[in-house]
């Protein structure tokens, strides 16, 4: 992208403009939320303003709008992931609650005690603990496939975890700590080749590359909207509509429900089984700006931007002695995860926020990696579209004298 594209785009997210202790803001911590544009910032104040109403159970019209409005979204989310129908489109509250929903659904009807499922050593919090979750109440087991030295996944090791017990693999896209690309693609195409669904975990991927799950076969497919420049609380879950349809429903009320007698309930059809309660209809709407706006930019385009700020910044970063950057795998994310010599993360973080630069300092949610990478925490550099060059030589002064100063 041109500068005159990325200051043209930085106009359109106001909070860029903020001081931080009297110095410019730079917000380097997207990977764990990214800003908000005022077209999703607007979608939010003009949906409260104009057609607020809860949606499906109403006749009236503003129920009616509300309800266009959602599944305006469910449909927009659909063909932005290019999912093969919008009733495969789940909303939840995040990745994690996708996550939650297929590990307590999916491994309800699919998952047997004695079974495994495979998931990789750099994998979130949230694509941990929902399976220990499942495993207290079905003694599953958990594989665990390993890492190479550059923060890849080892793929042979992958293949030789695989068995006929294996019920399900569930793998990053892109790691949130090392910046790795997964080879999901790859991954997918062995595990069907052994009989086994995939889910994708994309918190990470969907805000940074094009993302085809029907290109990829991935059988289901989670991503947060917050992280891709939408609001926070909405989630999506892609699952094939063969795996959803033979799973019971996650949480019980509202639309999920056929008919209800105090005997038995019959439950809705896809999307709405798994949809209990109000949704946040305000924020799916929000959310359809928000895939606007990044197609409008191009995926491409902030993928090609993010890999040119990760490669300036990296260079410029192991220029400083005593640097550990964790993570080199050859397809990499806008992710920089690193530990100074001499210096705790969380000093170096607090420091570079006096100066006003934000970045996320601790495990990073991946306390098993951080026992791997042989550390208790991390500071971590995330890039976003509207990121710049100027704004990595000001981190880089940043980050240099806070070192110095924490090493004197
Ligand atoms: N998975 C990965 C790889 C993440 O980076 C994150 C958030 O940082 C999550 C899952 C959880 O996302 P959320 O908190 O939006 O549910």
């Amino acid at each position: 992208m041109q500068k005159s594209d990325i200051l043209s785009i930085r106009k359109d997210f106001p909070i860029l403009a903020s001081k931080v202790y009297g110095k410019d803001l730079i917000y380097f911590d997207n990977a764990a939320t990214t800003q908000k544009p005022v077209a999703v910032i607007e979608a939010i104040s003009d949906s409260y303003k104009k057609i607020n109403a809860n949606v499906h159970r109403g006749v009236h019209r503003l129920s009616q709008l509300s309800t266009e409005g959602h599944e305006a979204g469910r449909e927009r989310v659909r063909r932005f992931i290019n999912a093969g129908k919008s009733s495969e489109i789940i909303f939840t509250r995040g990745t994690t609650e996708s996550i939650n929903l297929v590990a307590s659904s999916f491994g309800e009807a699919f998952i047997a005690p004695g079974d495994n499922i495979v998931i990789t050593a750099m994998e979130h919090h949230a694509n941990i603990v929902p399976w220990q979750l499942l495993s207290m109440r079905k003694e599953i087991e958990i594989r665990v496939v390993p890492l190479t030295p550059s923060g890849g996944m080892d793929m042979e090791a992958f293949k030789g975890l695989l068995d006929g017990k294996t019920k399900l693999v569930s793998v990053a896209h892109v790691s949130n700590v090392l910046g790795t690309v997964n080879p999901v693609k790859e991954i997918i195409a062995e595990a069907h080749g052994r009989g086994i669904p995939v889910l994708v975990d994309g918190a990470q991927g969907v805000p940074h590359r094009k993302v085809d799950v029907l290109d990829l076969d991935a059988d289901f497919y989670a991503f947060s909207a917050h992280k891709i420049y939408g609001p926070t609380g909405i989630g999506i879950l892609y699952g094939k509509e063969k795996y959803l349809n033979a799973m019971p429903p996650y949480q019980g009320g509202g639309e999920m429900i056929g008919h209800v007698t105090f005997q038995k309930t019959t439950f809705n059809e896809l999307p709405f089984k798994f949809e209990a309660g109000t949704p946040d209809y305000i924020g799916v709407i929000a959310t359809i700006a928000a895939l606007d706006y990044v197609d409008a930019v191009g995926l491409d385009n902030i993928r090609r931007h993010e890999e040119e700020l990760l490669k300036y910044t990296t260079e410029k970063m192991n220029g400083i002695p005593g640097m550990k950057i964790f993570g080199s795998a050859p397809e990499k994310g806008g992710v920089i995860s690193f530990v100074a010599e001499g210096t705790h993360p969380y000093d170096v973080g607090m420091l570079l926020d006096k100066q006003g630069v934000a970045v996320r300092t601790g495990h990073l949610c991946a306390q098993p990696l951080m026992d791997i990478l042989g550390v208790p925490g991390v500071a971590r550099v995330s890039f976003g579209m509207y990121n710049t060059l100027e704004e990595c030589d000001a981190y880089i002064a940043a980050l240099k004298k806070s070192v110095e100063m924490l090493r004197r």
